[in-house]
C-alpha cells in the first residue's frame, strides 16, 4: 500500500455525497478533507487551498482511489423505516 492508498483509506465519502460532487464538479482534499469546488472530476494531486498539500482529488478519482464507500446505514432496514418520508 503506497502512502496515498493509506492516506485515502481513512477518508469515507458517501455515495451521496459522491454523487453530489460529480454533478457539481467539486472534490475532496484527502489530508484535510476540505471540499473543493469547480475542478475536474478527474483530476488528481491539485494543491488543497486550506492545507497546501497536493491532495485534492475530483469526484471521478476519489472513485478510482477506494473513498467513495457505502454507508452501513443505507443497508440498515431500521434506518430506512426511521427516515421513510422525510425527504
Ligand atoms: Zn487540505
Amino acid at each position: 500500500m503506497t502512502a496515498l492508498q493509506k492516506i485515502a483509506s481513512r477518508v469515507s465519502v458517501s455515495i451521496d455525497e459522491y454523487e453530489r460532487m460529480a454533478a457539481a464538479d467539486a472534490g475532496l482534499c484527502l489530508l484535510c478533507e476540505t471540499p473543493a469546488e469547480e475542478i475536474e472530476p478527474d483530476a488528481t494531486r491539485l494543491i488543497c487551498p486550506a492545507c497546501g498539500a497536493r491532495m485534492v482529488f475530483g469526484a471521478e478519482a476519489l472513485l478510482l482511489m477506494g473513498v467513495v464507500k457505502a454507508s452501513p446505514l443505507d443497508n440498515d432496514p431500521i434506518f430506512r423505516q426511521n427516515n421513510e418520508g422525510e425527504e
